[in-house]
């Protein structure tokens, strides 16, 4: 079997910041720390697979839009031109992070999950 010479996707956990509680999901019991990850830290594994054609993913465990440096995160990756962005959000800050983020994804993709919460789960 031949080993790949680098990730095609990569996701970067900037933040375990959550505005929700989805009963289905182990966020809530998360104990590891740091709560963020430093800058140094997200822009250093972008330098070092920059021109490779990655797709990043700015989460993991956590809600991208509840990080506020998103749209630096993803300026910050839109400079290689060979790399795509793709989010997945629950999307219930969309209304006051989607001009700073949006403006600079690009051809970013976008996609929400499908209402996985809601206020009756708060
Ligand atoms: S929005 Fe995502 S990270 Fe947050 S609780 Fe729901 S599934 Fe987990």
């Amino acid at each position: 079997m031949t080993q790949p010479s680098h990730p095609t996707f990569i996701q970067i956990e900037t933040t375990l910041a959550c505005n929700a509680e989805c009963p289905f999901c182990s966020h809530a019991t998360l104990t590891r720390r740091p709560r963020r990850m430093e800058d140094w830290l997200w822009k250093k594994i972008i330098d070092e697979t920059r021109g490779l054609g990655v797709t990043y993913r700015p989460f993991l465990i956590n809600e991208p839009l509840a990080d506020h440096r998103l749209g630096e995160i993803m300026r910050y990756i839109r400079r290689d031109d060979t790399a795509r962005i793709e989010l997945n959000s629950n999307g219930e800050l969309m209304p006051a992070s989607t001009s700073s983020a949006s403006r600079s994804t690009g051809s970013a993709k976008r996609r929400s999950r499908s209402r996985a919460w809601d206020s009756t789960t708060r």
